[in-house]
């Protein structure tokens, strides 16, 4: 059975590169039938954020890519939060020293911390083990008054001299890593709590993760992961590795950071994400007017393509299109204008009703409470086109709410006469008894008015739309007309009129 899991460190708000790797996961499940599972990895107290893992769950709702089984929604391999499975970590960490591969390490902090201030190169490990106060370099003696007399300690991992590790990573191919280039990591803390590596490796074990999807930066310690794999005798049952290219800047130079949002003028967090100390908001796509479907679309084609030039993808298609043999190894650069090509694309395929909530509470925003919603929706079908966020919708359609307060009359006044007084007047009275109100009947009834005026066509369309709009601006007069209703067309001519 197909297991993927996100397991995302409550640490703050996601960013694209998160929310990347829960799609991913999310995908590659559903398209072999398989369950994604959101795990909260949160054994780093120092990190943890009030507030994070509600929005880790509200951004993964409002993405449409909510898990099967997560800390809110419990199955058979809960608890799903690391840290109340604390209890389960230190065996292995026991069983991986008493086994030889794993020992423990009685340095305190500030042992350590003084070290490499006189070494800022410092590493822990096979280097200078041995001239540490760990259970190798101590007698067993030493080692079991130190244990007895309840000194503090962790539990680092040994790692081999001079071998290899390599593994076959879904996206990479083969990756070797030297063994002697790592450092002897922690994997038990003096607060009893596991690090990152031992706990990723016994939750994926306990879960049945048969694929990790996650993200390049966690290449270097994947060599860590394998061992204890191996150390722990589960080999058979390790995970397919597949590490995501990095998400880099618009202009490729470099990797795209959290900073980098604010920087670069662009969201980079899926949703507003509020910091509980200073109160600053960093804006997300969510509030930026983005559609979930158009942001998924944005992260399913940042490092994977389905092989042909189409870039607009269901939510259905991803899932029927996604492998991971079209995931790049390349990093993948954002680009904020493309992304919002790709939401003026996804409004446009949007139905209206999906829409509508939006503009709706865009409308109670500018005081706007009455109104009939077909009228809404036809205006919207009018502008969709128009429309590169939802809140675009009161620049381009406002009109259609407000009559204008003022007309931008300077463009027509020059030349103003009284020829077009009458030509309006007159037109505004047959306006009130035409029988078919529609833009296909207005338009030629209008043009054949002008004809029969012996005015040109031009001296008399802009200052209409000026008399419906306000401005020189907008889709077609005879559409907007259309929408406006008679007896409003009629009200704004005789509100323009001198
Ligand atoms: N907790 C890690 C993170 O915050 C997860 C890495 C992994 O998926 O193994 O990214």
């Amino acid at each position: 059975k197909i297991r993927v899991r996100f397991a995302p460190s409550p640490t703050g708000g996601l960013h694209l590169g998160g929310v990347r790797t829960a799609l991913f996961n999310y995908l590659y499940a559903r398209h072999h039938g398989g369950d994604f599972i959101l795990r909260i990895e949160d054994t780093d107290q120092t990190r943890f954020v009030p507030g994070a893992e509600e929005y880790i769950n509200e951004c993964l709702d409002w993405c449409g890519i909510a898990p099967d089984e997560s800390p809110d929604k419990v199955g058979p391999y809960g608890p799903y939060r690391q840290s109340e499975r604390k209890a389960s970590y230190r065996q292995y960490a026991e069983q991986l020293v008493s086994d030889g591969f794993a020992y423990y390490a009685f340095d305190t902090p500030e042992e350590l911390d003084a070290r490499r201030k006189e070494e800022p190169n410092f590493r822990y490990s096979h280097e200078n083990r041995m001239h540490l106060r760990n259970s190798l370099s101590l007698s067993e003696e030493e080692t079991n008054e130190l244990l007895s007399e309840g000194h503090p300690y962790t539990v680092r991992i040994k790692m081999p001299v001079a071998e290899t590790v390599s593994f076959d990573d879904m996206i990479r191919g083969r990756v070797v890593f030297e063994t002697s280039l790592i450092d002897d990591k922690v994997l038990l803390k003096a607060d009893g709590m596991p690090t990152y590596h031992l706990a990723v490796v016994v939750d994926d074990k306990a879960m049945e993760i048969s694929h990790v999807f996650r993200g390049e930066e966690w290449l270097p310690s994947a060599p860590v992961h394998v061992l204890l794999w191996e150390y722990l005798g589960w080999k058979d049952k390790m995970p397919s590795w597949a590490h995501l290219p990095l998400i880099l800047k618009p202009d490729g130079n470099g990797k795209l950071s959290k900073r980098d949002g604010d920087r670069l003028g662009f969201p980079v967090y899926a949703m507003n994400w509020t910091d509980a100390k200073s109160g600053d908001v960093t804006k997300g796509f969510r509030e930026m007017g983005f559609l979930p479907a158009a942001f998924i679309n944005i992260l399913a084609v940042l490092g994977w393509n389905d092989g042909t030039e189409q870039e607009i993808f269901s939510f259905e298609e991803l899932i029927a299109k996604f492998s991971v043999d079209r995931i790049s190894k390349a990093g993948a650069k954002f680009d904020f204008e493309k992304a919002k090509w790709f939401n003026h694309e996804w409004i446009k395929k949007t139905d209206n009703a999906e829409i509508l909530p939006q503009i709706e509470e865009l409308l109670k925003q500018h005081g706007i409470t009455l109104y009939a919603l077909d009228y809404v929706s036809n205006v919207l079908t009018l502008v969709k086109e128009r429309l590169i966020f939802v809140e675009d919708f009161w620049e381009q359609a406002s009109f259609f709410f407000a009559r204008p307060e003022h007309y931008n009359v300077d463009a027509v006044k020059p030349k103003w006469n009284d020829n077009k007084t009458v030509f309006f007047q007159n037109i505004a009275a047959e306006f009130a008894t035409m029988q078919e109100w529609t833009a296909g009947a207005l338009e030629p009834f209008f043009k054949g008015k002008i004809a029969e005026s012996g005015m040109k066509i031009g001296e008399l369309m802009m200052p209409f739309r000026i008399m419906l709009v306000g401005g020189k601006f907008g889709p077609d007069v005879f559409q907007i007309a259309d929408i406006l209703g008679k007896d409003e067309v009629v009200k704004r001519i005789a509100r323009a009129l001198p």
